[in-house]
């Protein structure tokens, strides 16, 4: 994109964030790269970066998104100022990989912190009662429950559930392929991969399976994959999908079936006895029918 009016390169960075909606921002072209909020996102999101090489060149990109744009003073078909912007695009990618280490690594040190400190769960738990579910493996930090993901065989991730079942990740925990087991991999026969942690312990009581929650349906696929890899290959993987009735698209039955396909696994999901419920999992499932089928 041409930036002819613009006579430095802070300059000419400024009308090209400003034409994505990105103001005010005091650009340093300094080398470094810089990071500020990507417009589309919440504050302090932090998703969006830019770069200037040299005094002539400047990259600039959303983390979340991927796109990337480069800017230059020489104009868009300089070789050189195309190479410099593509260093600089590549340093900014090596600078955030390794800061997401690091967030990462603390992350996982506050985790073990906590779960040490965690006691055993108080099986009259709210969120337990409501779920009609046993607390396989977990533990409770005040009225909080600990669900613990492990990701390498490492605790590096805590999902915490409140009393009303309000879930969170601890913040800037690594999240994609990590998982929690409901039940022993040791001797099964198969293993079942499911999304949420309720699901998975309503699994576990009605097959006797050990049972994986990878916690989201994005998560699913390469929880699968890593799955597949570890386990010998006379265990049979089913995908035990949510079923996002009242969603379009239905996500849950979506991203199973993507797993199940990617790794050759069975794929089940609930089929309910309800009409217009809301009922999306096999642990919605399991009171739905105790309910018999309101
Ligand atoms: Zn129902």
């Amino acid at each position: 994109m041409p930036y002819d009016a613009a006579t430095t390169i802070e300059a000419a960075l400024v009308d090209a964030l400003a034409a994505r909606g990105v103001a005010g921002l005091a650009i340093r072209a300094d080398g470094e790269v810089h990071r500020f909020d990507a417009p589309d996102k919440r504050r302090g999101n932090l998703a969006g970066w830019y770069v200037c090489p040299t005094l002539e060149v400047a990259v600039f990109g959303f983390w979340h998104t991927g796109e990337q744009q480069a800017v230059t003073l020489a104009g868009e078909h300089d070789p050189q100022a195309a190479e410099q912007a593509r260093q600089a695009a590549e340093r900014a990618r090596r600078e955030r990989l390794a800061r997401r280490e690091q967030e990462h690594a603390q992350a996982a040190a506050q985790a073990r912190q906590r779960w040490e400190h965690g006691r055993p769960p108080d099986p009259g738990h709210a969120y337990l009662k409501a779920k009609e579910v046993k607390p396989y493996g977990l533990r409770q930090q005040g009225d909080t429950l600990l669900v613990p993901l492990f990701f390498n065989g490492a605790l590096v991730n805590l999902q915490r559930i409140a009393p009303d079942g309000g879930k969170r990740f601890l913040p800037r925990a690594r999240l994609k392929d990590t998982a929690s087991l409901v039940g022993r991999l040791a001797g099964a026969g198969r293993v079942y991969l499911a999304e949420g942690w309720a699901t998975a312990a309503t699994l576990h009581e009605a097959t006797g399976h050990p049972v994986v929650a990878a916690m989201t349906a994005n998560n699913l696929a390469t929880v699968a994959r890593t799955l597949r890899q570890r386990l010998p290959s006379e265990v049979a993987i089913t995908v035990a999908a949510d079923n996002d009735q009242n969603t379009p698209g239905n996500p849950g039955i979506t991203a199973a079936r993507e797993a199940a396909q990617a790794i050759h696994a069975d794929l089940t999901w609930p089929r309910f006895p309800c009409v217009g419920c809301a009922c999306s999992d096999f642990n919605d499932l399991a009171r739905c029918q105790q309910e018999g089928g309101t």
